[in-house]
């Protein structure tokens, strides 16, 4: 019987992860736990603590006897360019602790398997843009993206050294209607669907032509556990993986729209955002995934778009809005 912590539970991510592991392993052994109070996504069990607290995160994962620990806390791309230091602490410091705790945990002959999730903005300007490779350059701009590819040469280093089983995707941008975005360079493509929804123009705030990989929650969800769930052997890329799901630019998620949503109206508004996806690829290649946990998306845009206008919920969150 597994017993798994998510950390970072109340994000866009977690919350909907929460509820997908509560539902496999049942809400008692799913442990939620954020900085903040618990959002209305709630677990069975929920815990309010800061990842940077390495004592208090520890004597969580004891007291549950906490088999699986999922960090996602984390600063994102735009939110990370506000703060740096900030978002270097947070996002290395956190992952740091659990990969100590999982090592000792080892030691200890209590194997915890941990899970973190790096980005496709661990590539850069000079990463082959299409169909990029799971090993290629990268050479992030971002100090977001800086700290996922030290993160994801951690979690190597940690599975290399002292064997601890952490297992890795390089998410793309995720589409989701369930809980707001955290501040990424993605997040427009949540937006648009709140302003189509209000019959407003949507103000683009990339170019029409900024094409980027995506994924819809629930691809990325399955992902996150089908990597999780794979025998240990089956895991070959201990950094992290890269996993497709569909790849768009603003123009065609807006042409995609129209067909469903007609009179939907875009303009485009580029800001210091589109510096930041232009540094990052416009497709993965993830036949690595596919080869070893045997991986395959199986949302495309059109069913994403029909979903995501079925769905939103056009008042849900000012945070869209803005963004
Ligand atoms: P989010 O911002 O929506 O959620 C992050 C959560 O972490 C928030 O609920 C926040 O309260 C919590 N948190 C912040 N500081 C904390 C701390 N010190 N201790 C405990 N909790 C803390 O982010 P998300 O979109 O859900 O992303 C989760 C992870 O996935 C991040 O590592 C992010 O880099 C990665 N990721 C997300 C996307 C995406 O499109 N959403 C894409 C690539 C990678």
């Amino acid at each position: 019987m597994e017993r798994i912590l998510v950390i970072g539970a109340n994000g866009q991510i977690g919350s909907e992860l929460v509820a997908a592991l509560a539902q496999q392993h049942g809400a008692a052994n799913v442990i939620a736990a954020d900085i903040g109070p618990r959002n209305r996504f709630g677990a069975a069990r929920y815990e309010a603590i800061d990842v940077l607290d390495r004592k208090l995160v520890a004597h969580i994962i004891d007291s549950y006897q906490v088999t699986q620990v999922y960090q996602l806390a984390a600063l994102l791309s735009v939110t990370g360019e506000q703060a740096p230091l900030k978002a270097w602490t947070l996002n290395m410091d956190g992952l740091l602790n659990i990969l100590e705790i999982a090592r000792e945990r080892k030691q200890a002959d209590k194997p915890l398997r941990v899970f973190w999730p790096s980005s496709i903005a661990a590539f850069g300007p000079n990463t082959p843009q299409d169909m990029t490779p799971q090993l290629t350059v990268m050479d992030p701009t971002t100090i977001y993206g800086i700290s996922k590819l030290a993160g994801e040469r951690l979690c190597d280093y940690y599975f290399s050294k002292y064997g601890v089983d952490v297992r890795s995707i390089r998410y793309p941008g995720i589409i989701s209607y369930k809980s707001p975005p955290g501040g990424g360079t993605t997040d427009y493509a949540i937006a648009i669907f709140h302003a189509a929804l209000r019959n407003e123009t949507y103000s683009c705030y990339l170019g029409p032509h900024t094409a980027l990989p995506m994924i819809y929650m629930p691809d990325a969800i399955r992902a996150t556990i089908e990597l999780m769930s794979a025998p240990a052997e089956q895991v070959k890329v201990r950094s992290s993986y890269n996993v497709a799901g569909l790849s768009f630019d603003p123009q065609q998620l807006a042409a995609a729209i129209q067909k469903q949503h007609a009179g939907f109206r875009i303009d485009y508004a580029p800001d210091a955002r589109q510096a930041i996806a232009d540094s990052w690829p416009h497709s993965l290649d993830d036949a690595e995934a596919t080869a070893d946990w045997g991986w395959h998306a199986e949302v495309g845009l059109d069913d994403l778009v029909e979903d995501m206008l079925r769905n939103v919920k056009v008042d849900a969150d000012a945070a869209v809005q803005a963004a």
